[in-house]
């Protein structure tokens, strides 16, 4: 495929243009570059020198968005409309969120299905994709300012234990912001990539990359093998990080210890701000002390005061914590810290002395930390990119499909099983299930492009599963598989799981597609990016809102004797407002009343718990 940028706002076909890396950051987020001239990865900087931007994004009565450092600011007083650590919830139901739904402050809306989260701020519902794709496009908006020119093209980062949906929601973010996402890479594979490691392309090598953020940790050991980056383990935790360090310390100084003062009853208080200010102190006591040796200070006129090896000392089992899960995943890869070739430090908390002192030991070598660690999973993306451009002739560029390939889902909709850019071979797979009861066949479709309708994809293939078992809809499991060759041809097999009938097929993608064709595909893809977007969450939230009306009506005619009269007329009412909702294609009204009739109806479930029903609701289903 020849060199063909795309002009966001003309849709014009530009001769060359520049690749961004996006690290997009559970806390901040970062655009980089490579230079040019130097050959040199460097992050933009904006002009009042925040090169950071926070995660966070801000919505006010109005519909008015913020992003980043003004966003920040309004947390502690808008709590329910400031939005952060939106990637988290990015390509995750809500059954995947669980318990961990406590750790937002603002609303995550729960109905009890397996349909993918939403946040709600207000009247508005929002998808962390969408919450995600504000984030980049200030990134956009900032590297465009710095660079003068139209930036269109990024490669993002995501961790690397992130599944299929989330990588999906993630280049979704980016082709809402704006962006022709080329690539999607791990955060440990940048990382090793900005410090050059892999580049060269001829040496095997184990890499441990320590990815110490401000609210997560993660440890990857990796191989490299010819240039290819392979993921041997992965652990962590979701909840640890610098904002850990940071409560401890506030926590410590709210006992009254390190202020010499047990009248002053930090304590004690409630206050809202002081308790906020408690925490911005500590994190700049926490910072201040990895150059120096004691922080002193006060909060509300009371002196505070830590020594870094009182600090040291206080996040001693935090950094313990990190060091078990590090030993987890030498295990998963079945290695010893020996054998470990390189150890790569990621993460502003990894700045924290105590934590590059514990790494080192437990490694017992030397650590890659010259890069800023804030910077060096950006910094990795950007030589990547930079690669995808054909700039750096030291990599060898591996066979990738061009366009993405899926089937058709509920509504007419593409879900993608192999996304473009994908390296060849490659092999992906799916569950699904039926919609109706008894359904004894599916049909699977196959197609290929980037539009979120299938309608405006190109057809490959047609799969008729038959012979499934009369069961209830929801309950046989269709693994969908794809195994696309290094020929570029791609058997698409189906197997319903419980009963074992099987089917399979062989296509192959590229046949008579001309580059023209290919690029033609992409360029609709990036122009119709909103309406796609709009029109995939119009259909999800009828999907959903179908599922929740069948419900409803099964339970009515199953247990109808169970309710009052007074429940069946309320639900019944709902039930048609919704069904009007729907005609109207009213998007944010369907999850409203959806989530309206849930309230009402959740109360009858619980009374009668009906395994078969719940399971019911479960699954993806085909047509
Ligand atoms: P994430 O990957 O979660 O987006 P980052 O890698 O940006 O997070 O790390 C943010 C964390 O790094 C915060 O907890 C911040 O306080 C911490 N941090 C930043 N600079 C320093 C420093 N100089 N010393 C210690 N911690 C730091
Ligand atoms: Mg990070």
């Amino acid at each position: 495929m020849g060199k063909v940028a795309i002009n966001i706002a003309t849709g014009s076909l530009l001769q060359q243009d520049i690749i961004v890396g996006i690290d997009l950051g559970t806390t901040n987020s970062l655009i980089a570059i490579v230079k040019t001239d130097t050959h040199e990865p460097i992050a933009l900087r904006e002009i009042d020198g925040l090169t950071l931007v926070p995660s966070i994004v801000h919505f006010d009565a109005f519909g008015n968005v913020t992003v980043g450092n003004p966003a920040r600011e309004l947390l502690v007083k808008e709590p329910e409309r400031t939005i952060y650590s939106a990637k988290r919830l990015m390509g995750k139901t809500y059954t995947d969120v669980g318990s961990d739904s406590s750790f937002f402050a603002y609303n995550i809306i729960d109905d009890g299905t397996e349909a993918m989260v939403k946040v709600q701020v207000g009247n508005q519902f929002y998808s962390p994709t969408e919450l995600s794709s504000y984030i980049l496009k200030e990134l956009k908006k900032r590297a465009e300012h710095i660079l003068k020119t139209t930036v269109s093209k990024a490669v993002i980062t995501v961790p690397a234990y992130f599944n299929d949906a989330q990588r999906q929601a993630t280049r979704d973010a980016g082709r809402l912001a704006g962006l022709d996402v080329l690539r999607i890479i791990n955060e440990p594979t940048a990382a090793s990539l900005a410090y050059g490691i892999g580049l060269k392309g001829h040496y095997e090598k184990t890499i441990a990359v320590y990815d110490l953020g401000g609210g997560t940790f993660d440890i990857s050991i990796l191989a490299i093998n010819n240039g290819i980056f392979e993921v041997l383990a992965t652990n962590g935790d979701t909840y640890l990080g610098g904002d850990d360090m940071d409560n401890l310390l506030a926590r410590y100084w709210q006992e009254d210890a390190g202020t010499g003062n047990t009248a002053l009853g930090l304590g004690s208080s409630t206050d809202k701000s002081l308790t906020q200010q408690l925490r911005i102190t500590a994190e700049a006591a926490k910072k201040h002390l990895t150059d120096n040796e004691v922080y002193e200070g006060e909060i509300n006129g009371t002196p505070v005061r830590i020594t870094r090896e009182e600090f040291s000392d206080l996040i001693t089992p935090l950094i313990e914590r990190t060091l078990t899960a590090c030993k987890n995943a030498l295990k998963d890869a079945s290695m010893q810290p020996a054998q470990i070739d390189a150890v790569v430090m990621v993460g502003g908390s990894t700045r924290v002395p105590a934590v590059k002192a514990a790494v080192k030991a437990f490694f017992g070598r030397e650590v890659h930390d010259k890069l800023n660690p804030d910077e060096v999973v950006a910094l990795g993306a950007a030589v990547q990119a930079d690669i995808l451009a054909g700039n750096n002739t030291e990599m060898l560029l591996l066979d990738v499909t061009p366009l993405s390939l899926g089937i058709e889902t509920m509504g007419g909709l593409m879900d993608v099983l192999i996304p473009r850019n994908s390296k060849i071979p490659t092999k992906a797979g799916r569950q699904y299930t039926t919609q109706k009861d008894g359904q004894s066949g599916m049909r699977i479709s196959v197609f290929q492009g980037e539009r979120d309708l299938v309608s405006d994809n190109r057809k490959l293939a047609e799969l008729n599963l038959t012979g499934i078992p009369a069961m209830p809809a929801g309950l046989p499991k269709v693994e969908v598989t794809f195994l696309l060759d290094a020929d570029g041809i791609l058997k698409v097999s189906a197997t319903e799981l419980r009963s074992g009938v099987a089917q399979s097929i062989e296509v192959k993608p590229q046949y008579g597609l001309s580059d023209e064709e290919v690029e033609k595909m992409l360029l609709d893809s990036l122009t119709h990016a909103k309406e796609d977007i709009q029109l995939r969450a119009l259909v999800e939230a009828t999907t959903e809102a179908q599922q929740m009306l069948d419900t409803t009506v099964k339970f009515l005619k199953k247990h109808g004797e169970a309710i009052s009269e007074i429940e069946a007329t309320t639900t019944e009412g709902k039930m048609k407002e919704l069904t009007q909702a729907m005609d109207a294609k009213d998007k944010n009204l369907i999850q409203q009343l959806t989530e309206q009739l849930n309230e009402i109806s959740r109360p009858f479930a619980e009374r009668i718990m009906d395994s078969a029903l719940k399971d019911a609701m479960r699954g993806k289903s085909i047509v």
